[in-house]
């Protein structure tokens, strides 16, 4: 322990501080002291929290009723915008989709096409194909 005048060390069997001198009584009489002192401080202090507990408690309720419908505003200010995204989404989709149609359509059109120009060559060859094979199979019939 610690002499509570002087703050040196106390030997816990002396009558009197070693450095200052003040009497065991004395120091005994000084740490009573202290601890009412701290005792009132906690007790002040406890009060005093539970008081401002209890004021502040309606402050913030008060702050609570006031931000709640702040809160609500917000989400009603959203929802129009998240319901505005979804329909840009489907608008976009529906829009894209008449140009996505006309590039089947376009595509199927130039296959057909392609295969309208092809298809008279494509025969000619296949029929000269066959002539030509009627013609080896003949050479070599006639062996
Ligand atoms: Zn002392």
């Amino acid at each position: 322990m610690n002499c509570p005048n002087c703050g040196a060390e106390f030997p816990a069997g002396a009558a009197v501080c070693p450095a200052c001198g003040a009497p065991r009584s004395e120091i005994d009489r000084l740490l009573r002291t202290a601890e009412k002192a701290v005792d009132r401080a906690v007790e002040t202090g406890a009060a005093a929290l539970n008081r401002a507990a209890k004021e502040l408690e309606p402050v913030v309720d008060k702050a609570v009723k006031t931000v709640r419908p702040a809160v609500q505003d917000v989400a009603r200010a959203l929802k129009p915008i998240a319901d505005a995204t979804v329909q840009a989404t489907k608008d976009v989709a529906k829009a894209v989709r008449p140009a996505a149609e006309a590039t089947v359509k376009v595509a199927k059109e130039a296959a057909d096409k392609t295969v309208a120009a092809v298809k008279p060559a494509v025969e000619k060859a296949a029929e000269k194909t066959g002539e030509a094979a009627q013609k080896v199979k003949e050479k070599v019939w006639k062996r």
